[in-house]
């Protein structure tokens, strides 16, 4: 039988009561489509791969029908592994939401903080672990816990996961669980080289996919940006400048960008700004996110390492400073914004060695990206202005573009 969405109540699905309560404590009102369809498999014993956009539920598609089978207190029977202290941090708030009427113990373990708390709570006991797969092997070799009782094995964003590297850590969690135990699955996008590692991790998984595969979603509007490599800068203080924004996020591809980013707009003023990477130390993360969330922070400067699945509600906007070099890094992305249907905007600008990676973008998502051009901002000539496949005279114009970009000795990727 086919559940639909729309129709399916949750308390249609076989939930429990305390995490039914808990759902309504939440203000959710109907499950989203994954949540319709995996939840009643997970009830059922069944290993599931999920795949479905970013932000349309698959934390509770996976929290409220192994919270119902865990039931209460016991040993560590459930792992969650994620790809970022973020998203790990973030999991375990709504965890803490699904178990608010039951006595489950659920702890957060990932790295960038110190151990005590952590070894505290692993000795006291809990029956949930959410972690990034480098400070749970840490602890593992520590023998501070171990994996016997694992009976809910649940890999979320593996897509990121192995982007990130962690295919061997997490590879080495999973042959440390038993053979009897239930898999779930989750990511947001299904690349090919993850299908292998699937097949090796769960025990014939019922596959349920939402949507196309990569999508963005509907309530975003999005659009091209093209400008001459040298005026990105420019381009993106007019850009910000003629939004009436409630929440940035801007992404760059390298560290140093984001930095430098970060000081053009404190140098222009009237922007309430943080980066967020990597060589942030964790705590200041913390801070970030929260004070982008309250309203302290207006505009968020981030690498990738922020795109995916953070839960940063009211994200009135994405630009991309520079195009992302891996399509799905730009649904990822552009996923931040219109969020639990709220309507967004991507803006993407997209300098003269930019375009294969545009196209490709295309290509992935299925759908032509709208060229736009700023009214009023003064451009200076690039080819992509006129045409945006260039072919003939505006590519000749448009290698005299970058020929021309050399001469002055820019730094070109
Ligand atoms: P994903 O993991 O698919 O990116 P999340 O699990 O982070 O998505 O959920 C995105 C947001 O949607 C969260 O703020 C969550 O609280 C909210 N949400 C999840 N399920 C529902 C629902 N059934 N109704 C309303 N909001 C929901
Ligand atoms: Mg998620």
């Amino acid at each position: 039988m086919e559940i639909e969405a729309g129709q399916t109540t949750f308390e249609d699905l076989g939930l429990s009561e305390p995490v039914l309560q808990a759902v309504r404590d939440l203000g959710f009102e109907k499950p989203t489509p994954i949540q319709a369809k995996t939840i009643p498999l997970v009830l059922d014993g069944r290993d599931v791969i999920g795949a479905s956009q970013t932000g349309t539920g698959k934390t509770a598609a996976f929290g409220l029908p192994t919270f119902t089978k865990l039931g209460q207190h016991g040993k560590f029977r459930c792992l969650v592994l994620e790809p970022t202290r973020e998203l790990a941090a973030q999991v375990e708030e709504q965890f803490n939401l699904y178990g608010k009427h039951l006595d489950l113990k659920i702890a957060l373990l990932h790295g960038g903080v110190g151990y005590k708390k952590q070894l505290d709570q692993l000795k006291a006991g809990v029956d949930v672990v959410i972690a990034t797969p480098g400070r749970l092997l840490d602890h593992f070799q520590r023998k501070a816990l171990h994996f016997r009782d694992i009976q809910f094995l649940i890999l979320d964003e593996v897509d990121r996961m192995l982007d990130m590297g962690f295919l061997p850590d997490v590879r080495r969690i999973v042959s440390q669980c038993k053979k009897k135990r239930q898999t779930l699955f989750f990511s947001a996008t299904m690349p090919g080289a993850i299908e292998t590692f699937a097949k090796w991790a769960l025990d014939n998984p019922e596959e349920i996919s939402i949507g196309r595969r990569a999508s963005v979603a509907e309530t975003v509007t999005h659009g091209f940006f093209p400008v001459a490599y040298e005026q990105r800068d420019d381009l993106l203080l007019a850009l910000l400048k003629k939004t009436d924004y409630h929440s940035v996020m801007i992404f760059t591809r390298t560290k140093a960008e984001a930095n430098s980013i970060t000081a053009l707009l404190n140098k222009e003023g009237g922007f309430k700004v943080t980066p967020m990477h990597s060589d942030i130390p964790q705590k200041d993360r913390t801070k970030a996110l929260k004070g982008f969330r309250e309203g302290t922070f207006d505009v968020i400067v981030a690498t990738d390492l922020a795109a995916r699945g953070l839960d940063i509600s009211n994200v009135t906007h994405v630009i991309n400073y520079r195009v992302p070099e891996n399509a799905e890094d730009y649904v990822h992305r552009i996923g931040r914004t219109g969020r639990a249907e709220q309507e967004g905007d991507a803006f993407t600008l997209l300098a003269g060695d930019e375009v294969d990676h545009a196209l490709a973008i295309e290509r992935y998502i299925g759908q032509k990206v709208e060229r736009k051009k700023l009214e009023g901002f003064d451009y200076i000539y690039t080819a992509m202005l006129d045409d945006e496949a260039p072919t003939g005279d505006a590519l000749s114009r448009r290698l005299g573009t970058l020929k021309r970009r050399r001469s002055f000795g820019r730094r070109r990727r």
